[in-house]
């Protein structure tokens, strides 16, 4: 038995006009400022705005669960045992000593915020978590589906990520969460190899049925555990990617029907984000491939269901996206990106198939885009063509990403990175990284950020005031999780943000917000002036 509410209080009191906190809610007034640009001649006319909204973030944090999709995986069981650690307060014995269970790793647990000066001019920096009412992760109730019928305990074994004297002491505690819940199995989408592991199948081929079963799996599950929330997680093996069908899975109908006619086109985890979406709870696809065809975006805007992706952002996307952002910063002009990456995990043998790397590729591939085009001085524009469209995309660095399968590294990846760059008068600048790190440890803290940011979501409505009677709830899309993901989701028609930076300001920037604070202030301006 374990508690199912935030372990602790709402600490952070803002005493503001534009904050009130009641029973039920804390409610903010916040002002949304921009400018509106126009150009005309080479002329930037810059008109600044402000546009006043209220935000109203439900106070009570509901007993929430934890649906993983892969549970039996690397991922998957490396999270149930750091939760069921965590939990039990169980230390373990490493060459290095005694080591406690903690949560480092996540952006929610183990980083801070500035919330402003204490009187002596100081910074007051508070854990990230405390800023809004957040579920603990010791509280999650863990389950899900596998394809592989391994119980918890062995499937932790089989990971081969955790030290031993933490698996033997938690291996009884994983043996209670029992074998993963028989699941949904297309061998075309995932790697052939993974065959072998194919004894925990849900019968048949009709995919109505598959979805309807998925569908009751997750009703069971909230009722057998009294929940208010339950996070359906894909942290499955990589997908190929669907194709995109006229017909088939270009709207929310065409989907359902090609669901109901059984379409061979209908991927497992596209079926798994339709389920959670007609059982309206929030779906987080941790994995490459495009789970979310556009009629999976447009079901979720129709039910007003939540849902994000894609892929986690672990290692060395997280640090491309920091480097590139520092060189094109710093006014110096990236030339090429070479990634090489070997690890020896399932995940790894899973992608030494075609398909399924190309699933990766195309997720690691757009990282640095956004950086590249908010710099013009650097990198040449696309041509323009007919009605001002433009041409290709413009100067950009060479990038090139490789993953190779090697065995005997097992979870411990490496990435090795090449950066090379134009410098001042005709310079050129390597710097080369070389990443080495255990895979399933740099992932779990963001399933858990994502979940727990995600129940969060869940409880914020917004109100733009002089427009909107009534608070609604946040869109359907939660691109405000970005910076755990590899290759954001977003509203369709907007600009996806990589940089890691922005996409750390811009939920720190949310979550004051939402208590009635304005943005982070590294201006410090009472330490610039007189
Ligand atoms: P893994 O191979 O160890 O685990 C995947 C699990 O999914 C396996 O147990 C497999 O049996 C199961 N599975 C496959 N198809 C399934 C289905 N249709 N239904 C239910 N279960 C199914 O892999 P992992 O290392 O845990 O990684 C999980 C996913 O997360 C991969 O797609 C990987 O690319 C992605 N990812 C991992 C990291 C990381 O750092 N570990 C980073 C980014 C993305």
């Amino acid at each position: 038995v374990h508690p199912t509410a935030a372990r602790r209080p709402n600490y952070i009191n803002v005493q503001s006009e534009n904050t009130l906190y009641d029973d039920q809610y804390i409610t903010s007034k916040f002002f949304n400022r921009g400018s509106t640009v126009t150009v005309n001649d080479g002329q930037f006319t810059v008109v600044p705005k402000a546009e006043e909204y209220q935000f109203r973030t439900k106070r009570a944090v509901g007993k929430t669960g934890l649906m993983m999709i892969g549970i039996g995986g690397n991922n998957g069981s490396t999270l149930c045992a750091t939760i069921l650690a965590n939990r039990h307060n169980i230390t373990w014995h490493t060459k290095e000593g005694v080591q406690q269970p903690n949560y480092i790793g996540s952006l929610l647990r183990a980083s801070t915020v500035s919330l402003g000066t204490d009187t002596n001019g100081k910074e007051v920096h508070v854990p990230v978590s405390d800023v809004l009412p957040m579920v603990h992760p010791n509280d999650l109730v863990l389950g899900g589906w596998d394809i592989s019928s391994a119980s918890l305990d062995k499937a932790m074994e089989r990971a081969q990520v955790l030290d031993y004297d933490l698996q033997r002491q938690v291996a009884p505690h994983m043996a209670l969460l029992g074998k993963p819940l028989p699941s949904i199995y297309y061998p075309d989408f995932i790697a052939a190899n993974q065959e072998a592991r194919a004894d925990n199948l849900i019968p048949g081929a009709d995919k109505q049925a598959h979805l309807d079963h998925i569908r009751a799996d997750i009703r069971k599950f909230k009722e057998d555990n009294g929940l208010d929330r339950v996070v359906v997680f894909w942290t499955a093996n990589t997908e190929r990617y669907s194709d995109i069908i006229p017909g088939v899975n270009d709207t929310a109908d065409n989907l359902l029907k090609a669901i109901k006619e059984s379409h061979s086109e209908v991927s497992p985890s596209t079926l798994f984000a339709v389920a959670a979406i007609l059982e309206n709870q929030p779906f987080v696809n941790g994995a490459p491939q495009n789970t979310f065809v556009p009629g999976a975006i447009d079901l979720a805007e129709r039910h007003k269901s939540f849902i994000g992706g894609d892929d986690l952002k672990s290692g060395q996307t997280k640090l491309k996206s920091v480097l590139a952002e520092f060189l094109v910063n710093a006014g110096i002009k990236p030339l090429s990106i070479a990634s090489y990456n070997h690890l020896g995990n399932n995940d790894g043998r899973n992608l030494s198939a075609e398909r399924q790397f190309k699933s990766k590729e195309i997720s690691k591939s757009s990282v640095v885009d956004d950086m590249v085009n908010a710099n013009r001085l650097l990198f040449k524009a696309p041509e323009v063509g007919e009605k001002g469209i433009a041409i290709g995309k413009g100067e950009h660095p060479d990038h090139i990403v490789v993953i190779k399968y090697v065995p005997a590294v097992g979870d411990s990846k490496r990435a090795i990175d090449e950066y090379y760059s134009e410098i001042f008068c005709g310079g050129r600048s390597t710097i080369n990284i070389f990443n080495e790190c255990e895979d399933s440890l740099l992932a779990t803290p963001l399933i858990l950020d994502l979940t727990i940011l995600t129940e969060l979501l869940t409880r914020v409505e917004y109100r733009k005031v002089g427009q909107q009677e009534d608070f609604a709830p946040l869109y359907s899309v939660l691109s405000l999780l970005s910076y755990m993901l590899k290759a954001p989701l977003v509203k369709p028609g907007t600009d996806v943000v990589n940089s890691l930076n922005r996409q750390r300001n811009a939920l720190e920037s949310f979550l004051k917000a939402c208590v009635g604070l304005e943005g982070n202030s590294d201006l410090l301006l009472e330490t610039r002036i007189w």
